[in-house]
Parts: structure tokens; sequence; C-alpha cells
């Protein structure tokens, strides 16, 4: 079992904290909380669920987001009118596997650029995801190095319906929104999770034979106990971010006026900070 988990591939700015007790409860089951429903959280709980199939202990999992919804970089959006806009990514892209260019590299293994691969091609066959022309992206570095390499797809709806779906085939037991995790603390039963539930504050603990925690690197660093006290604090420390600012407009479809009832800008810089490639950083500093 402990396999399993320590063989799961972590998201970039995701730290895990792992108790070295066997679980100490009844049951063949393992307790696991997945901290953060982004894009990190979603998908590595869709991965865990896949890894606890083969037989053994049953996974009983645990996601805590404190937005109110599936949101994070990927999928932050405003809603006006039932309408979306993505105010994170724009569009999900993947590497197309059977290109020859496609090893080795891309910073992903070939099982991942695989499993990312069919799990675009799912959801774009879900009607969740749409595929997007190169022409009409902008020229990232991938783009204008790798020409056609990338398959690159944008929302039907929004890129937080993606993340819900991702989330709902892991088939957690227990989703909680509006949960900020403050701290983790290892106890000889397990790992020890305080958080705050909105709107009301109230305080909840609860215990869990591993935590993941799927969130960007300052916010890792500001959970007790989390990141601090693992080798892992050293690179989470070191994780620099640029910041962006996103605004969604929204237009009267009858005249093309901008809509008064609704704040016009959302900004969500806090949200918004993005890891660069090194050689994209430079651009900006
Ligand atoms: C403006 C912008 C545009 C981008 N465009 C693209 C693009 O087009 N394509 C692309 O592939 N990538 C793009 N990216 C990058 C991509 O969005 C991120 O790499 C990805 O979303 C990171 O996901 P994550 O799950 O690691 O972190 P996050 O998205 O930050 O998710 C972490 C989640 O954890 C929650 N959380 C944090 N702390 C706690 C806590 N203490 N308790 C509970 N929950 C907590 C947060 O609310 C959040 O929902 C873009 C990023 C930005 C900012």
């Amino acid at each position: 079992m402990r396999r399993a988990v320590a063989a799961l591939p972590l998201a970039g700015s995701a730290a895990a904290a792992r108790s070295q007790q066997q679980p100490r409860h009844q049951d063949d089951e393992f307790r696991v909380l997945v901290v953060g429903a982004g894009l990190g959280g979603c998908v590595c709980a869709s991965e865990l669920r896949k890894r606890f199939e083969d037989g053994g202990p049953t996974l009983r999992l645990s996601v805590w987001e404190r937005a109110t919804y599936c949101a994070g970089r990927f999928g932050a959006r405003a809603v006006h009118g039932g309408r979306a806009v993505d105010l994170g990514s724009q569009v999900l892209s993947v590497v197309d596997p059977s290109d020859a260019r496609a090893a080795p590299g891309h910073g992903v293994s070939a099982e991942a650029s695989i499993a990312a691969f069919a799990e675009a091609s799912r959801l774009a066959r879900a009607g969740l995801l749409v595929p997007a022309d190169d022409g009409a992206l902008a020229g990232t570095e991938e783009r204008l190095n790798w020409p056609g390499l990338w398959r690159h797809y944008r929302a039907a709806t929004s890129l937080s319906d993606v993340l819900e779906d991702v989330l709902a085939r892991a088939r957690p037991a227990d989703v909680r929104f509006g949960r900020r995790v403050d701290a983790v603390a290892v106890s000889d039963r397990g790992i020890v999770v305080s958080a705050t539930q909105r709107p009301a504050g109230e305080r909840v603990a609860e215990t869990f034979d591993a935590v993941v925690v799927a969130v960007a690197a300052p916010d890792a660093l500001a959970i007790g106990g989390a990141a601090g006290g693992l080798p892992a604090g050293a690179v989470v420390a070191g994780v620099a971010y640029d910041a962006r600012t996103a605004a969604a407009f929204f237009f009267d479809d009858a005249g093309g006026a901008l809509c008064a009832n609704q704040p016009l800008v959302w900004g969500v810089p806090t949200k918004l900070q993005n890891s660069l490639a090194p050689s994209n950083r430079r651009r900006f500093v």
C-alpha cells in the first residue's frame, strides 16, 4: 500500500506528508486527503483512484478546497448571466505521443504524456474540451519551437467544469469546498489535519493516513507543518512565480454595451501566480 502512494507523481508545486504509521483504524481502508481542487489536486485524486483499483486496501478519498468550486489557476472563472470566462489557463495542452519528437523530454515522462493525451482525448469525446487552433493562440516557446507537436484544447464551457469531471471520476467520499487547511501534524494515529470551514469559520480536524498538498508553493508554506519540516520544504521555498492579473468583461448581447450590474473587472492576482520556464522568466525580470 505504501508503495502505491509513494509512487504517485505529484504536481510540480505539491508537497506530500505521509504517515510512517500503518493505518490504525478498523477496516481495510486507507484514508487520503488531497488538499486543493485545482488541476494538480483533481488529477492527483483521479490517479490515486486508479492506483487503488488493483485490490488491496480500499481508498477513502477526501478533497478539501478553500475556494467554493474547483478553481485554482486552471479553473478560476468569472460568471455572468450563465456565461463563464476562464481567468487562468486558457487551454489544456498535451504532447501527441505518436509524434516522433515527443520523446524524450518536454518535461514529462513518456508514461505521463501518454496518460495526459488519453485524458485530454477522453475529455474532448465527452464534449468538455474543444480542439483549439494553433493559429488562434499566442506564440509561446512550445508552439514556436515545436510546431504541431502539442495539441491544444479550450473548454466548451469552462475549465472548472473540466476539473469537476476529473474530480468526479476519482469518486471521492468527501469533497469540502470553502475549507482552508491551516495545519498538519503527525500523531500516532495518523496525520491530523486542521482546517477552517467557510462561511461560519468553524475549526475542523480529521485524521488521515496520507495527505497530498496540491497547492501553489506559497500556499503550501503557509500550512503549518506541511512543507517546512520535510526535505521537500527547501524545494518548495525556492519556487519562483510571476504575478498576473486577469480581467473579464461582459458585453450586453443586444447593444454591445458593458453589463452594468456586475463588477467589470475580476482581478485575482494572488491565485494567478504562474511558474515559468527559466528561459521565459528572463523576459520578465
Ligand atoms: C494566467 C494564467 C494562465 C495560464 N495559462 C495556462 C494555459 O493556457 N495552459 C496551461 O496548461 N497552463 C496554464 N497556466 C498554468 C496552470 O494554470 C497551472 O500550472 C495549474 O493550474 C497549477 O495547478 P495546481 O493544481 O498546481 O495549483 P492551483 O491551480 O493553484 O490549485 C491549488 C488549489 O489549492 C487551493 N488551496 C490553496 N491553499 C489551500 C489550503 N490551505 N487549503 C485548501 N485549499 C487550498 C487553491 O484555492 C487552489 O484551488 C496558466 C496560469 C496562469 C496563472
